[in-house]
């Protein structure tokens, strides 16, 4: 009886501790994945991950409100904080990032 218990607890805390690693490892692969403003394809598309801080003088194309969370081939959700692109495989950009192949969503 006092046996069972014990390994019914041992269980529990096995799958407590599994999940728990799974998260804080889905949490880092997030965290590995965003787009650094020094990839040479960010570079060569002038990506910074603040729109504010875009320079204007350089990328004549920017025009003020533009972000990636309002262009089309932004993939993560309307409130997200970070998406997918189909420009930067395998890599998140910001929701409030900028690149120079900025197209405007559909409304
Ligand atoms: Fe952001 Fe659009 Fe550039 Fe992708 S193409 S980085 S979503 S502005």
């Amino acid at each position: 009886m006092l046996s069972n218990a014990f390994a019914a607890r041992r269980v529990f805390l096995l799958q407590t501790v599994t999940v728990g690693l799974g998260a804080a490892m889905a949490t880092q692969a997030s965290a590995q994945a965003m787009l650094s403003e020094s990839d040479s394809q960010a570079v060569a598309l002038g990506y910074k991950a603040d729109a504010a801080k875009v320079d204007k003088t350089k990328q004549t194309k920017f025009a003020a409100g533009q972000a990636c969370v309002n262009c089309t081939l932004f993939q993560g959700a309307p409130n997200a904080a970070a998406g997918g692109c189909p420009l930067f495989a395998g890599k998140q950009v910001t929701a409030k990032g900028w690149c120079s192949a900025y197209a405007k969503k559909a409304s």
